[in-house]
């Protein structure tokens, strides 16, 4: 089989750190191109400041992109990638609204291309063992705990503090990516806090009260001990789950348990060739809708500038 030929767009942090290294690992991608704005980018590829003009100039020679950029230009890139007539892998979160991702699924359904939302926290070692401790069971308490340091994690990305940045949110969906993987029912969220420092748009913390038992999640940016991203489920049968470091550790009722070594992003590229070669999509919308849910119910509270 020829190799699909893909091209990377938004070439950032995540980008570079892991879409490259992961697309030149697999021998049934080829990175063709890349479009982003900067000269300097470095990538030693082909490259088009407007997405437009590549899809246009490697017409024929072309197959699927990866987008890389922020959110909130995604939903027209993606759109046009699709009319385009190529596959498209979308960086978590898929996209700033329920609407564009809803817009995006009819239209690979029209054009009959994959598209794939690639939420990586769902790629960590524990998850599918968590999901099938869980199967059928009852949850009677989940406690998601994600805290880290903005500054560490995201240093000057302006992006993530303006509307439809997500704040905290951007990690934090990557919790509820993976729980809304490993629990068995859906989880509804009925009170959120949000905090916003009083020069942003976006919060630097959040919490979260599910319906349900005893359900809840905390995130917060202003953690400077390290990081910890935990989320601990317990059944009403007394078993517990717990997915620690962001799902690479999984504890069964406080044992841990030994897993297989496979990285999220290569993980990810490996569903979305498989999608590409099945002819299917796979569009997950799920940790997007309980973020856009907690900023509907949400109250808001103001807290000092951050600088
Ligand atoms: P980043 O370092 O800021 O990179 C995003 C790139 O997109 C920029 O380098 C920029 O390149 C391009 N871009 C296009 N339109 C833009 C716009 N309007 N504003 C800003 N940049 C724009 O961000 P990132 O950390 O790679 O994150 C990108 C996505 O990946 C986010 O959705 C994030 O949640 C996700 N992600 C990030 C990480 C991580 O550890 N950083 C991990 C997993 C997932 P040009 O200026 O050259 O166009």
């Amino acid at each position: 089989m020829m190799a699909i030929r893909i091209a990377i767009v938004g070439y950032g942090k995540i980008a570079r750190d892991q879409h490259v290294p992961s697309i030149a690992a697999d021998p049934r991608f080829e990175l063709v191109a890349v479009s982003t704005r900067s000269p300097d980018h470095g990538s030693g590829l082909p490259c088009f400041p407007e997405p437009a003009q590549l899809f246009e100039e490697f017409r024929g020679k072309l197959d699927a992109v990866a987008i890389c950029t922020p959110p909130t230009v995604r939903h027209a890139i993606a759109r046009d990638a699709l009319r385009a007539g190529y596959h498209v892998l979308l960086e978590k979160p898929p996209a700033a609204t329920l609407g564009e991702i809803e817009d995006l699924d009819a239209i690979a359904r029209e054009t009959g291309r994959t598209l794939y939302t690639g939420w990586h926290s769902q790629h960590a070692a524990g998850v599918e063992k968590a999901r099938e401790a869980l199967a059928g069971q009852k949850v009677a308490k989940l406690h998601i705990s994600w805290l880290e340091d903005v500054r560490k994690w995201h240093p000057g990305q302006e992006w993530i503090w303006t509307p439809g940045g997500f704040g905290v949110f951007d990690p934090g969906i990557n919790a509820l990516s993976i729980a809304t993987r490993i629990l068995p029912e859906p989880l509804f969220v009925r009170e959120a806090s949000l905090l916003f420092p009083e020069n942003k748009q976006a919060p630097i913390a959040a919490s979260l009260t599910f319906a349900g038992g005893d359900m809840r999640a905390e995130m917060d940016w202003r953690f400077s001990e390290g990081e910890q991203w935990t989320i601990r489920v317990e059944t009403e049968a007394g078993r517990t789950v717990e997915l620690r470091d962001g799902g690479a550790r999984l504890f069964i009722d406080g044992e841990e348990r030994a897993l297989g070594k496979h990285g999220e992003y290569p993980s990810i590229y490996n569903r979305f060739a498989e999608l590409i070669e099945a002819g299917a999509s796979e569009v997950d919308r799920e940790p997007l809708r309980i973020v856009a849910d907690a900023f509907m119910v949400g109250s808001r509270e103001i807290t000092e500038p951050f600088a």
